[in-house]
């Protein structure tokens, strides 16, 4: 059976992001007479954006020297010149307020001696403006925005409803077909505007700090409606990763006063960024780490063969340690068996962020290879690429670009909507029996096959492998021939489980063709891209090339279901790029 319900609005995800365009809309000036929908394919609470440790950038105090430009310059640096400048800018100058609104909404924000918003220091900032609650920032972000939005009417949740397709028919944004898990029932969103703020595509990796549901489905749906992703080669490696399981160690515990060292006791970032050392930005930290590794200075763990440095926080103490970083050192004794207060803990760099996504103009909406707006759809947060962050993020730039981003969406939302209050089309009936089809009748039907689960996991293994922090040209064509193969096999799995009520299975087979069509898109960008910028380092390349390179990627998927690759100009308005040293 085939439900149809109507909004305004359609906000496809519940993080930072999604929440953030949503009360944007409902407590602006005529946001009462607007009916919103938010739908999250986990519960609304669970969204990754809860996991958020460190901080969320923002300038507050220019009386104490730090300022919006700097920010912006900051960022732009950080991206390695590959951030349009013009959409830094506008992100630098609205983050301030957007911290002051959460405090006014009640963020328990952590506070300086004198009672103001205490600020620490992240990687490649030069001035200490991560504002942070302990280390669960994310976490109170996500229940302050929660909570300001319960004051407020006229919006619905859809709670473990996973979304299968965006509808853009004739250029404008029509709709969405999701899946209840709960019903098993097809459900069919007719909108007039449609926000997609799915979060990131982390889980295309195997070591990774992201959630189980961060598998890339907006990209990949994006991708199916011929809409570009941007710049996906530049995936973001952390480079604190718990070891074994890959879980955060925030950033914030080198904010903190964190040491790296080597198997050799060796403070060993002197060698890389002798200035910044181990608050140069993730790339460089990251590169570092796998340097000492290679070179035979790192330590192995025997169970998972995986090799690591140690991160020590030691001379910080217990009362610092406690206060500052409690989530840490919770993780650290739960998930590695270590005390930081005792022992150093082992880390190595692990999948992090998507800095590339779904290809929108500086104000977030989302657009065509051509360049024209996709009428009446947004990208917001991290699935979006603006592009803020270019060939590398700076830690706390992305919850800060959630929220403003939801802030820019939300009020473009309104006044598309008071422009054009003509009746609702919605997707057409075609479109929506072939959805049907291919879940009901092609997916559920399948008797027999190959293993989901054995397909995502060699995704996993080959991205881990050969598209990690050191990447060639013969390790990237290998992956992009195993995820063609993995592709392939696709047409093979099948749902062991037939049943519609809470069928995980079936979800499964679902979120690992996006994954495999995010991580070809991911793959066949890297391969193109001869040079090495922030993230994407080629060792046969080892140097950036601003002749040829200085641009956007533009991936999109033709009718075969192939990658082709196109490119824009990145907006330089402010600052020429010159070689990035820390
Ligand atoms: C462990 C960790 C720590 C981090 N720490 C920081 C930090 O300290 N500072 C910082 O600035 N950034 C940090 N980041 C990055 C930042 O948290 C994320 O980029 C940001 O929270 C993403 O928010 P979002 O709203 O874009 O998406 P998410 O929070 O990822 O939410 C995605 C939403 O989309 C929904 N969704 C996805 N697919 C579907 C579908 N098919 N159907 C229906 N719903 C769907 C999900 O259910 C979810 O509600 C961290 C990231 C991680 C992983």
């Amino acid at each position: 059976m085939v439900e149809v319900v109507e909004h305004d609005v359609l906000v496809i995800g519940s993080g930072l992001a999604g929440l953030r365009t949503a009360l944007e809309i409902k407590r602006s000036p005529g946001g009462d007479r607007v009916d919103v929908a938010i739908v999250s394919k986990v519960q609304l609470m669970r969204s990754h954006s809860v996991a958020a440790e460190g901080g969320t950038a923002a300038v507050l105090y220019p009386e104490e020297g730090d300022s919006v430009a700097l920010h912006a310059w900051d960022t732009v640096k950080g991206s390695d010149f590959l951030a349009d400048q013009d959409a830094v800018w506008t992100m630098v100058k609205l983050a301030p307020e957007e911290i002051r609104l959460l405090e006014r909404w009640g963020m328990p924000w952590s506070r300086r001696p004198d009672g103001r918003i205490a600020q620490r220091p992240f990687g490649g900032h030069s001035f200490p403006r991560a504002c942070y609650a302990a280390d669960k920032t994310g976490f109170f972000e996500m229940q302050t925005l929660y909570g300001r939005l319960q004051a407020f009417d006229g919006w619905t949740r859809y709670d473990e409803v996973y979304v299968t397709s965006i509808i853009v028919e004739d250029g404008w944004f029509r709709g969405a077909t999701a899946l209840d898990l709960r019903s098993g029932e097809l459900l069919v969103f007719r909108a007039r505007a449609g926000v997609i703020a799915t979060g990131g595509a982390g889980r295309i990796y195997k070591f990774t700090t992201y959630s189980h549901s961060s598998t890339g489905d907006g990209l990949a749906m994006a991708l199916r409606e011929g809409i570009p992703l941007k710049d996906m080669e530049f995936i973001q490696f952390h480079p604190t990763g718990l070891v074994p399981s890959g879980i955060l160690i925030t950033e914030g515990a080198r904010g903190e006063g964190g040491y790296l060292v080597n198997a050799k006791g060796e403070r060993f970032m002197k060698r890389y960024a002798p200035e910044r050392m181990e608050l140069a930005p993730r790339d460089v930290v990251s590169r570092a780490i796998m340097t000492e590794i290679m070179e035979g200075r790192g330590l192995r763990d025997e169970f998972t063969g995986l090799d690591y440095v140690l991160l020590d926080l030691r001379h910080l103490g217990e009362e610092r340690i406690s206060e500052r970083l409690p989530a840490v050192r919770e993780i650290a004794i739960k998930h590695a068996g270590v005390d930081p207060v005792e022992e150093p803990i082992p880390v190595r760099p692990v999948a992090h962020y998507t800095m590339g996504g779904i290809h929108t103009d500086s104000y977030y909406r989302v657009l065509t290879a051509e360049g024209r707006w996709v009428r009446g759809l947004w990208a917001a947060g991290e699935a979006a690429s603006a592009s803020i962050h270019g060939a590398n993020r700076l830690g706390s730039n992305s919850t800060i670009e959630c929220l403003v981003s939801g802030r820019l969406v939300g009020r473009q939302v309104l006044r598309f909507l008071e422009k054009h209050p003509e009746a609702l089309r919605g997707p057409s009936r075609e479109r929506v029996e072939r959805e049907e089809k291919c879940v009901y009748d092609e997916l559920l039907k399948r008797e027999s096959g190959e293993s989901v689960y054995e397909v995502r996991e060699r995704l996993q293994e080959t991205m881990d492998r050969y598209v990690y922090v050191f990447r060639d040209r013969s390790g990237l064509e290998e992956a992009v021939r195993r995820i063609k193969r993995l592709r392939g096999a696709m047409k093979n799995v099948y749902p062991h489980d037939k049943s519609r009520v809470y069928n995980t299975d079936l979800v499964a087979v679902l979120e690992t063709a996006n994954m495999l069509d995010v991580a070809l898109a991911v793959a066949v960008s890297a391969l193109a891209r001869t040079e090495s910028r922030g993230a994407h380092y080629r060792v046969d390349y080892p140097r950036r090339d601003d002749e040829n390179w200085l641009k956007h990627t533009l991936a999109v998927m033709n009718a075969n279901g192939e990658i082709e690759l196109g490119y824009t100009p990145v907006r330089i308005t402010t600052w020429k790029p010159v070689e990035r040293r820390y």
